[in-house]
């Protein structure tokens, strides 16, 4: 009960750390997890990699392999609910390529009721709650969904293979406008049933896969957000509240060698690197209750602005893949997340 005092004092940042499972091909391969539990996960560096050492680390949760969807999701469900309060939330899925960022927030490529992401789950649970509550309160949700290649936004909800009005969106600070919209030139579609979820995610993700050849997949070099806007009138004094959910699937965290790639892939992984790091700037000044939060470094920090800091709720999931080749980028993971939790 302390503990969780302690942690909303911090400021609302909550870290959420999940291990994927072995894949199906990948029998008898040696872990670098040691153990896990409730909220701590042990990380073991085995003897022939150098110098034997177990380091723990702990988080305000610890999903192990064997979770599921729907236990993932329940942890998560008190955050995005209260966006129908009037609430800014924001959930990341950050990670390497392969950690099982896109799992956590979409599902597996052939989707079931079961493996359903997050952002499926958060949205039909919107939709019922609000449902719940239609003798008090009429709400309207809507989305946008958002690409961020290279510095650059770009629209996800464009149809029939047109290409936006505006090739690269602009960002407006929120905090000025109006109606919270930061990004008013991207599509924005209303939404009241999980077709029309389903809909609008396959639409963005074929919109992605536009600009990926197959050897250059170009989501994991790319940040991909989900927006959801709520607007709600309370019937009986006819006050209104708003309140905004960003839910992202960041580009993958791992380092690329500077001495081996040059030209496109030098400067993606230049953009990234940027953009995580000015990311874990932001939410680093903000558990430290500094003065000046450096939003402006990056396109990603100034599109998330509104849902990071003030009043704003964070939950960061940080995903480990299981495999002892991934230990650095497993350690550096775990390092990234411990500096902002
Ligand atoms: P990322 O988006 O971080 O690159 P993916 O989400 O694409 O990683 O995951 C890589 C592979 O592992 C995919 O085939 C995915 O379906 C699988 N996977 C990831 N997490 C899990 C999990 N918790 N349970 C089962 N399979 C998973
Ligand atoms: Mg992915």
């Amino acid at each position: 009960k302390l503990y969780n005092q302690v942690q909303d004092l911090k400021g609302s940042i909550r870290v959420y750390c999940r291990v994927r499972p072995f894949l199906p091909g990948q029998k008898s391969i040696s872990t670098t997890v040691d153990n896990i539990e409730e909220s701590t996960i042990s990380i073991a560096t085995p003897l022939k990699y150098g110098k034997e050492t177990q380091k723990s680390f702990t988080f305000n949760k610890v999903f192990g392999p064997s979770a599921s969807q729907e236990a993932v999701f329940a942890d998560t469900q008190p955050l995005i609910r209260s966006v129908l309060d009037g609430y800014n939330v924001c959930i990341f899925a950050y990670g390497q390529t392969g950690s099982g960022k896109t799992f956590t927030m979409m599902g597996p490529n052939e989707l079931t009721e079961e493996s359903l992401g997050v952002n499926y789950r958060a949205l039909s649970d919107l939709f019922h709650l609000s449902s719940v509550r239609k003798e008090t309160f009429s709400y309207s949700i809507s989305v946008q969904m958002l690409e961020i290649y290279n510095e650059q936004v770009r629209d996800l909800l464009v149809t029939n293979g047109q290409t936006s009005r505006y090739p690269f969106l602009r960002l407006v600070t929120s905090v000025n406008s109006l109606d919270g919209i930061n990004v008013p030139e991207a599509t924005l579609v209303p939404v009241s049933t999980t077709s029309d979820v389903i809909y609008l995610m396959n639409l963005g993700q074929k919109n992605r896969a536009v600009s990926a050849t197959a050897m250059n997949d170009r989501s994991s070099r790319s940040h991909s957000c989900l927006t959801v806007h709520v607007q709600g009138k309370d019937l009986t004094s006819g006050a209104t509240l708003r309140g905004s959910m960003h839910l992202v699937d960041l580009a993958g965290s791992e380092r690329v060698d500077k001495s081996e790639v040059t030209g496109d892939r030098l400067k993606e992984a230049q953009h990234i690197n940027k953009s995580l790091s000015a990311l874990g700037d932001v939410i680093a000044s903000l558990s430290q209750k500094n003065n000046h939060i450096p939003y402006r470094n990056s396109k990603l920090t100034q599109l998330l602005q509104d849902s990071l800091g003030g009043q704003a709720k964070t939950l960061m999931f940080i995903h480990i893949s299981p495999e002892i080749d991934a230990l650095g980028e497993t350690l550096s993971t775990l390092k990234f997340a411990e500096r902002v939790a």
